[in-house]
């Protein structure tokens, strides 16, 4: 009886691996929930794990609706991983290279081996662009270094700020900060004239600095020492505003319709301009959060299903 069912379940999984129904592309938290609403949806769900997911960075996250002592990003994600495998999601490592549509399937390569799927969800995120200084990135696992401050602009309260910007992003985001702290800094590295409003800083009471970034220390909970254009300062802590690039070059390839900023444009159902392609998360243009991916992923993953209902005839047609 237990062989029986364990051969049942080997089925199950060799099937979904093979014989996907919908491909998720991202293993993080939009692709991990939309794969958890997929299997309850009893779809056979594949999901392509390219491996360190933005979550996978968040030291210790306050915002994550139901964790009110904080969860880490690992944490989240392990969660996440069980609930979906627990509803049939298999889940395998590997970048997608190449993504195709045949006219009747999609047609996704990795290794040199395709998989076909007739719907495919990218939650691919996107990459951050960290200053160019050694030792960066462990302080953003520490969150020293932090890039969002909208997740954590609340434990800045007081404290010291520097903003590294090279844009108008910069500015903006000093300008957020205020809503914390009344020392932010920001420290402009691009040329002059790609902030467009720099005489507003001084009205919102953000200090500007011009100058080149040289290094950056740091000692137990605190950036010792920030050096730009031959000086050094002290800070709490640092924010960079210097952006993120969206991993949405398998979108690109389809001919999906892309923002200006590069993100995937979609619809209120989270499909983007390729039937049967959907995006949900980072890669789609919005708020970069946790909530809002798993959110979009709902969304995306619901109206996945109901489209396949639909081309199966298992939905009530119009009167
Ligand atoms: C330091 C830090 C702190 C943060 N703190 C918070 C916080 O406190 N609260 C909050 O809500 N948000 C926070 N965020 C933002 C949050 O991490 C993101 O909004 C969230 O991870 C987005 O989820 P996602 O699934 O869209 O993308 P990701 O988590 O980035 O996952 C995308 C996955 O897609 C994979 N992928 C990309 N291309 C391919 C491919 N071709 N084939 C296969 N896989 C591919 C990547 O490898 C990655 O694993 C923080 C982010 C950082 C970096």
């Amino acid at each position: 009886m237990r062989r029986r069912a364990i051969r049942s379940v080997a089925r199950r999984l060799a099937h979904a691996v093979n014989d996907p129904e919908v491909l998720i592309i991202g293993a993080g938290p939009a692709g991990l929930t939309a794969a958890t609403y997929l299997g309850r949806f009893r779809r056979r769900t594949l999901v392509a794990d390219g491996g360190a997911p933005r979550a996978s960075w968040i030291p210790l996250s306050h915002n994550m609706p139901g964790f009110p002592a904080g969860v880490t990003g690992a944490g989240i994600l392990k969660r996440m991983r069980e609930q979906a495998e627990e509803y049939g999601a298999v889940i395998t490592p590997g970048l997608i290279d190449r993504l195709t549509h045949d006219g009747e399937r999609f047609i996704a390569e990795r290794d040199g081996r395709s998989v076909r799927a007739r719907a495919v969800l990218l939650a691919t995120g996107v990459v951050d662009h960290h200053p160019d200084l050694p030792g960066v990135e462990a302080a953003v696992r520490r969150a020293l270094v932090r890039i969002c401050p909208i997740c954590d602009g609340y434990e800045a309260v007081g404290k010291a700020v520097a903003i590294i910007g090279q844009s108008d992003k910069g500015a903006r985001e000093a300008a957020f900060m205020r809503t914390y702290s009344d020392r932010v800094t920001l420290i402009h590295i691009g040329p002059p004239h790609a902030l467009s409003r720099p005489d507003e800083l001084e009205r919102l009471g953000v200090e500007l600095i011009l100058a080149p970034l040289d290094s950056i220390d740091i000692e137990n909970d605190r950036v010792t020492a920030l050096s730009y254009g031959g000086q050094s300062r002290a800070f709490d802590l640092v924010y960079s505003a210097l952006g993120a690039s969206p991993n949405a070059d398998l979108a690109r390839g389809l001919g999906a319709r892309l923002a200006a900023d590069g993100r995937l444009e979609v619809d209120l159902h989270q499909a983007a301009s390729v039937p049967g392609l959907y995006a949900a998360g980072d890669v789609v243009r919005g708020l970069n959060q946790i909530a809002v991916a798993t959110a979009e992923a709902a969304v995306a993953a619901t109206d996945i299903h109901n489209r396949l209902r639909r081309l199966d005839g298992q939905t009530v047609s119009d009167g």
